[in-house]
């Protein structure tokens, strides 16, 4: 069966298993377990993430969990309830549409929100641990239920405990997100202050709406839409250097983008590094650095996940060469 990703990679799996409930997925789990002991298990969510090297000898799961439950509420807050199964952006739309707020600035970042749960999704200063109180999954080896806390998920920057330790073992089944009733727009990061004066808005009467608007506009004008040309949104991480490092750095190439990280480091922006390497907008064979974000590999028709991995590789000798920064990939070899 074919596994839908967004590079567009032709990857095939032994059977592709979507489920629709907690019972379901149980189920599922005792026929895969019964039939297909010694095959291995992955679980996907809309492939918006994923580079597949080939197929993929084993059994695919994939949630069609849905549902969204207002939990509780108080004056300010409402704890909400989404099923894994929902499209991430979505949910940020319904969200807006009944006053619950935070998630704005990840509007349009494709993906269901099991994986936004996983993969601490973040854009424009905000990440998905920043509105999420708890998550639930179910282990694919017995079908227990277990809850992680927010301070349990050992949230960092695109990582969870869900991609470290315990990659492969939960199906994450329900997130439940703490969001605000009170709109305050977040709008520090990614040019937002010039975007939002040059759509004539105000900041003190930016409704989320028109953040939301201002956001998805930017994303389209910069991102390739899969669906014209295959990719995995930016393929690499940006890298967090020491305060030395990037000082090193700064020193030979002053106008180098930098940013403050936690404990006195610095993040640099993956994209410029690969740019001054010189590979934005080139390519090697049928795999590409977008022409407009180098951050961004693309399949430009016919590309296998080992095209993209080559170019991957080729970039990250380049980068590393001409600034001493081992780049890692944000996308999931599969
Ligand atoms: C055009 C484009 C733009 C993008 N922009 C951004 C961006 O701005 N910020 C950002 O953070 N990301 C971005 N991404 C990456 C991607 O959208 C996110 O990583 C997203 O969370 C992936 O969701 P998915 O449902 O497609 O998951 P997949 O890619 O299918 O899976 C991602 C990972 O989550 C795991 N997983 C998925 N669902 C579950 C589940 N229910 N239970 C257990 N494990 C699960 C998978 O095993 C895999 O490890 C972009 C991607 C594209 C194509």
């Amino acid at each position: 069966m074919r596994i839908d990703n967004t590079f567009g990679i032709e990857a095939q799996c032994r059977e592709l298993i979507t489920y629709d409930s907690e019972e379901a997925l149980r189920k599922a789990l005792a026929r895969i377990h019964k039939l297909y002991a010694d095959l291995p298990l992955l679980h996907i969510g809309l492939g918006s993430n994923l580079l597949f090297l080939g197929d993929y000898e084993g059994i695919v799961l994939k949630s069609d969990i849905k549902g969204i439950r207002l939990k509780d509420e108080t004056e300010s807050e409402v704890l909400v309830e989404v099923g894994a199964g929902e499209v991430c952006d979505d949910f940020i739309a319904e969200a807006i549409h009944r006053g619950w707020y935070g998630m704005e600035n990840l509007s349009l970042i494709p993906g269901q929100i099991g994986a936004a749960a996983v993969q601490n999704i973040g854009a424009y200063g905000v990440e998905a641990c920043d509105v999420i109180d708890e998550v639930k999954g179910i282990s694919l080896k017995d079908g227990a239920e277990h809850i992680w806390k927010r301070n349990e998920c050992k949230y960092g920057y695109r990582q969870s405990i869900f991609k470290e330790e315990l990659w492969g073992k939960y199906a994450i089944t329900r997130v439940t997100f703490r969001l605000s009733k009170r709109f305050e727009p977040k709008l520090q990061y990614g040019g937002l202050v010039k975007a939002t004066q040059l759509a004539g808005f105000a900041e003190s009467t930016l409704t989320a709406e028109q953040l939301r608007q201002i956001i998805i506009d930017i994303r389209r004008a910069k991102l390739p839409d899969p669906k014209e040309q295959g990719n995995a949104g930016s393929f690499f991480k940006n890298p967090v250097v020491s305060k030395e490092k990037a000082e090193q750095l700064l020193s030979e190439h002053p106008a180098m983008p930098h940013y403050p990280a936690e404990n006195g480091k610095v993040k640099l922006a993956a994209g410029w590094l690969i740019e001054q390497a010189g590979w934005k907008g080139k390519s090697l064979g049928p795999a590409a650095v977008h022409d407009r974000q180098a951050l961004v590999l693309v399949n430009k028709g016919g590309a296998t996940g080992k095209d993209i991995q080559r170019l991957c590789q080729a970039v990250k000798n380049d980068v590393k060469e001409q600034f001493g920064i081992a780049l890692e990939p944000e996308v999931n070899f599969i």
